[in-house]
Formats: C-alpha cells, structure tokens, sequence
C-alpha cells in the first residue's frame, strides 16, 4: 500500500481549508498492519478520520491521515434481541434506513446524526432523549500500540454523556460497531419534542425525528457546520444556586441532583445569534451552531474557529461564570 496526497477541504463537516501529505483508505486488518508499517517507517503518527463532521481539520495534517471503508453489516438473531456489527465505514443515517427496512428497533430517535458508524462510539452520539451507548454490545478496534485487533465490551468503552474512552485513546481506531437492538418497537418518547406525538412504528418516529432535526439545524450542504459546537454544561444544585445570574436561563434536573443548562440558550441571551468572527458565524436557527461564513468562495481555516471559540468562551465565562466545553475534536 502507498499514501496518496489529499485535499480534505471538501471531507470536513466545516469545510476548513485542509490537506494531508499521507492518506489512506483502509479495509482490514490487515492494511491497517500495512499503515502502521509504514507509519513507523517515516516516523509519524496515525489520524483516523470519518466524515469529519464532529472535527476541526488543520490546514496541513503531518500525521498520516486514514480513513475505513468498510461496509459490512452481519446480523444475527440473539433472542428476544437481535446483534448486528456494522462496518466503521457505513454512514449513520444510512444505518437508521438498514434498521427500518429489517424491523430492527431502538435507534429511531437517531436519525439524521450525520457521520459514520465508527465515530459514532467516539463522543456517544446523543439526541432527543437516546444516546448509541444504549445499544451498542461491543465495538471492535484495532490497537496501534500492539498491532492487535481487541473487542472492548460496553463497560470497556466508559460511555458518559458525549463522551467514551476512545477520546483518550488516540491508539484505538474502531473498525466495526456490535450493536444489540430490539425486535420490538418500543419508543422513548420522553423528550419534549417527542411527547406529544405517538407512533405505530420506527418508520414514523424516524420520519417525524428527521423533520424536526430539518427545522432547527441549518442544512450542511448550504451552511457548512459541524453541529452543537458546545455541550450543555451540568452544574451542582449548589453552584446553581450560588450564581443568581443563572436563574434566568432554563434549568433542567439531571438524575444524579445535578443541574443541566442549555449551552445554546446563554449564546442567544447575550445576543449572540447571527454574530460573524472572521470566517465563523453563529447560525441565525440555532445560536449553538457555528458556520463557515467564508463558503463557498472563500477560505476558513481552523485558526477561524479557534479565534470564534476563545471569543465565545471568554462571553459566557464572562456573564454567567461558566466554562463550556467543546464537542467538536481539534485534529
Ligand atoms: C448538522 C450536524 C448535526 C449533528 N447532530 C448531532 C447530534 O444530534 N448528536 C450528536 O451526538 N452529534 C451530532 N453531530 C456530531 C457528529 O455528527 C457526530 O459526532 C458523528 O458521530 C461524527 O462522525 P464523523 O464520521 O463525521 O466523525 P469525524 O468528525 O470524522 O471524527 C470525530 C472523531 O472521531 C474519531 N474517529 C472517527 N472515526 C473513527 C474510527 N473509525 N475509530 C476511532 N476514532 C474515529 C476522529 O479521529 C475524531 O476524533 C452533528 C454534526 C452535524 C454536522
């Protein structure tokens, strides 16, 4: 196997300005022994990428750049459950159709989650009340550290909200996701948004998830955005009420006593909706979404979003005595 040099621009969720000197697409294990050969070889690390659509892409990446292809899918009848393990390749939303046309069921309140199945586990993809922590049996990885394959067990993975093990583990490139989903549908309709509607199949809640999904996040494809770009931050009771300036804003209670507040509803509080920083905007729909103002004629880089972050940052600490935390993964 040998590297190609490739432009990136168009495969970051941003479309930041980004190329790498050595890229790969992998299928196996065995290619991946190959990478990793040729990696020690020229002394560099190893970047997995996906779709790039939870990443902030450098202008010139000096590790080699890889990305799976795999696009398996093996299912397999488990009970009153059914396995499936599906390739790192195979994109999400793509996954959520597979799951309806089977009658395999649970993963319906994910629909329309851009990126692929294996960066899914990497920051526990989460909405309307559902996180992939609640199906996933196993997730099969490679490890660049020993050159061994190794399935981590759901435990093994540490799944918290946005987050797992494979964020510390940059030795840990996921080639294939074991699901365990349902053989019934059985609906959590719990979240606003979903309460007051009722369903007789997944086809449905799919469906009706995706349209509000349309209505609140401006479309990729015109407003270059890599979703949420900070997570809700969760307090204690105890700081909250400690800090008068945030009884303003909407408070949620978590199962533990913790307080959970709404990252995006303090940037619309201090005005910030539709604000441009350089390159970045803060979408006019949703002010927790920052868009490449640049696209598609000029050039964003990932200096841009750092400049638009430490502003925003340094806003909400300022007014509300807060530190958010970013989603997004810098490359
Ligand atoms: C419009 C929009 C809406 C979004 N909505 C949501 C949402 O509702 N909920 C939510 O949770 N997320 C959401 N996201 C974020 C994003 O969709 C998810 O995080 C998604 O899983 C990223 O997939 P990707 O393939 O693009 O990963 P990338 O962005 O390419 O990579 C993300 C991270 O995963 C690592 N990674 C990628 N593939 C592998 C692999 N095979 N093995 C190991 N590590 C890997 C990368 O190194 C990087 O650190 C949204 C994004 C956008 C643009």
């Amino acid at each position: 196997m040998s590297p190609e040099a490739k432009i990136l621009t168009n495969d970051n969720g941003l479309h930041l300005k980004s190329e790498a000197k050595y890229f790969f697409d992998f299928d196996s294990i065995d290619d991946l022994k190959k990478i990793t050969d040729f990696a020690k070889k020229e002394n560099k690390s190893i970047q997995i990428i996906g779709s790039g659509t939870n990443a902030i892409f450098p202008e010139y990446f000096s590790d080699v750049v890889i990305r799976s292809t795999n696009n398996d899918f093996t299912l397999d009848d488990a009970g009153d459950r059914v396995s499936l393990s599906v390739g790192a390749a195979v994109v999400w939303d793509d996954l959520i159709d597979f799951c309806v046309n089977k009658g395999l069921f649970g993963l319906g309140n994910l629909a329309g989650i851009p990126g692929t199945v294996g960066a899914a586990p990497v920051q526990n993809i989460g909405a309307y009340g559902e996180e992939i922590s609640n199906f996933i049996d196993h997730v099969e990885c490679f490890d660049l550290d020993t050159n061994n394959q190794v399935r981590l067990s759901k435990s093994e993975c540490k799944f918290g909200y946005r987050k797992s093990i494979f964020q510390e583990s940059d030795n840990l490139i996921i080639v294939s996701v074991g699901l365990s989903l349902l053989k019934k549908f059985e609906p959590k309709l719990h979240y606003q948004d979903l309460k007051d509607h009722s369903f007789t199949d997944e086809g449905e809640l799919v469906e009706t998830v995706r349209n509000i999904r349309n209505r609140k996040i401006p479309d990729p494809k015109d407003f270059p955005n890599l979703g949420s770009f900070f997570k809700n931050p969760t307090i204690t009771k105890e700081e909250y009420e400690k800090n008068s300036k945030l009884h303003e804003l909407k408070s949620y209670d978590s199962d533990n006593g913790d307080i959970k507040l709404s990252a995006g509803e303090m940037l619309d509080k201090l005005g910030l909706k539709g604000l441009q920083l350089k390159n970045i905007g803060l979408s006019n729909k949703h002010a927790l979404i920052l868009i490449n103002c640049a696209y598609p004629n000029g050039v964003c880089t990932a200096d841009d979003v750092k400049h638009a972050e430490n502003y925003l940052l340094n806003k909400v600490s300022d007014s509300y005595g807060i530190t958010l935390e970013r989603e997004p993964i810098y490359l």
